[in-house]
Protein backbone atom coordinates (compact mmCIF):
# COMPACT_ATOMS: atom_id res chain seq x y z
CA UNK A 1 0.00 0.00 0.00
CA UNK A 2 1.51 3.54 -0.89
CA UNK A 3 1.95 5.69 1.80
CA UNK A 4 -0.14 9.13 1.68
CA UNK A 5 1.90 11.52 0.09
CA UNK A 6 1.13 14.26 3.21
CA UNK A 7 3.14 11.56 5.39
CA UNK A 8 5.95 11.42 3.34
CA UNK A 9 6.17 15.15 3.52
CA UNK A 10 5.78 15.36 7.51
CA UNK A 11 8.58 12.51 7.49
CA UNK A 12 10.74 14.68 5.48
CA UNK A 13 10.03 17.83 7.13
CA UNK A 14 10.71 15.61 10.99
CA UNK A 15 14.44 14.39 8.90
CA UNK A 16 14.95 18.18 8.01
CA UNK A 17 14.50 19.49 11.23
CA UNK A 18 17.82 21.03 12.95
CA UNK A 19 19.88 19.45 10.40
CA UNK A 20 21.21 19.46 6.88
CA UNK A 21 20.87 16.55 4.42
CA UNK A 22 21.03 16.08 0.64
CA UNK A 23 18.04 14.95 -0.68
CA UNK A 24 19.96 11.68 -1.97
CA UNK A 25 19.75 11.55 2.11
CA UNK A 26 15.98 11.77 2.28
CA UNK A 27 15.68 9.57 -0.57
CA UNK A 28 17.53 6.72 1.04
CA UNK A 29 15.55 7.48 4.64
CA UNK A 30 11.93 7.93 3.43
CA UNK A 31 12.45 5.17 0.53
CA UNK A 32 11.19 7.34 -2.14
CA UNK A 33 13.17 8.12 -5.71
CA UNK A 34 15.21 10.84 -5.76
CA UNK A 35 13.09 12.97 -7.99
CA UNK A 36 10.36 12.39 -5.35
CA UNK A 37 11.92 14.15 -2.90
CA UNK A 38 12.58 17.02 -4.84
CA UNK A 39 8.93 17.24 -5.88
CA UNK A 40 8.20 16.89 -1.98
CA UNK A 41 10.94 19.33 -0.99
CA UNK A 42 9.34 22.00 -3.75
CA UNK A 43 5.86 21.83 -1.50
CA UNK A 44 7.31 21.96 1.33
CA UNK A 45 9.59 25.15 0.54
CA UNK A 46 6.49 26.79 0.01
CA UNK A 47 4.58 25.34 3.54
CA UNK A 48 7.31 26.35 5.66
CA UNK A 49 7.61 29.67 3.95
CA UNK A 50 3.62 29.84 5.12
CA UNK A 51 4.83 28.99 8.78
CA UNK A 52 6.17 31.96 10.74
CA UNK A 53 7.74 29.55 12.91
CA UNK A 54 10.31 28.03 10.92
CA UNK A 55 12.45 28.69 7.69
CA UNK A 56 13.48 26.73 5.25
CA UNK A 57 17.39 26.93 4.51
CA UNK A 58 19.76 25.71 1.72
CA UNK A 59 23.57 24.96 1.73
CA UNK A 60 24.16 25.61 -1.50
CA UNK A 61 26.15 23.13 -3.89
CA UNK A 62 29.69 23.60 -4.26
CA UNK A 63 32.64 22.40 -6.73
CA UNK A 64 35.17 19.73 -4.52
CA UNK A 65 38.14 20.53 -6.65
CA UNK A 66 38.16 24.41 -6.59
CA UNK A 67 36.03 25.21 -4.11
CA UNK A 68 33.18 27.28 -6.07
CA UNK A 69 30.04 27.59 -4.96
CA UNK A 70 26.77 27.39 -6.59
CA UNK A 71 25.17 30.17 -4.67
CA UNK A 72 22.84 31.82 -7.15
CA UNK A 73 21.15 28.41 -8.03
CA UNK A 74 17.67 28.40 -6.46
CA UNK A 75 17.62 24.74 -8.28
CA UNK A 76 17.22 21.81 -5.83
CA UNK A 77 18.84 19.54 -7.86
CA UNK A 78 22.56 18.85 -8.07
CA UNK A 79 24.33 20.82 -11.00
CA UNK A 80 26.13 18.83 -13.26
CA UNK A 81 29.29 20.91 -14.15
CA UNK A 82 31.46 23.40 -12.42
CA UNK A 83 31.20 26.76 -14.44
CA UNK A 84 34.71 27.79 -13.22
CA UNK A 85 36.83 24.94 -13.52
CA UNK A 86 34.72 22.25 -15.73
CA UNK A 87 34.81 19.87 -12.83
CA UNK A 88 31.95 17.11 -12.29
CA UNK A 89 32.47 16.18 -9.19
CA UNK A 90 30.22 18.72 -7.53
CA UNK A 91 29.02 18.04 -3.47
CA UNK A 92 24.45 18.52 -4.10
CA UNK A 93 23.17 21.22 -2.75
CA UNK A 94 21.67 19.98 1.31
CA UNK A 95 18.28 21.32 2.96
CA UNK A 96 17.50 21.98 6.57
CA UNK A 97 14.67 23.45 8.58
CA UNK A 98 15.66 26.14 11.35
CA UNK A 99 12.79 26.68 13.76
CA UNK A 100 12.51 30.67 14.97
CA UNK A 101 12.74 30.01 18.71
CA UNK A 102 11.28 32.37 21.32
CA UNK A 103 14.58 32.95 22.96
CA UNK A 104 16.28 35.06 20.32
CA UNK A 105 13.30 37.17 19.27
ZN1 LIG B 1 35.33 23.91 -9.84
Amino acid sequence: MPIPELTIRQRLAELLAGTFRSSRQLAELVGIPERQVEDHLSHLIKSVGRDRARRFVMDPSACQDCGFVFRERTRLTKPSRCPRCRSEAIAPPRFGIDFRGGHQG
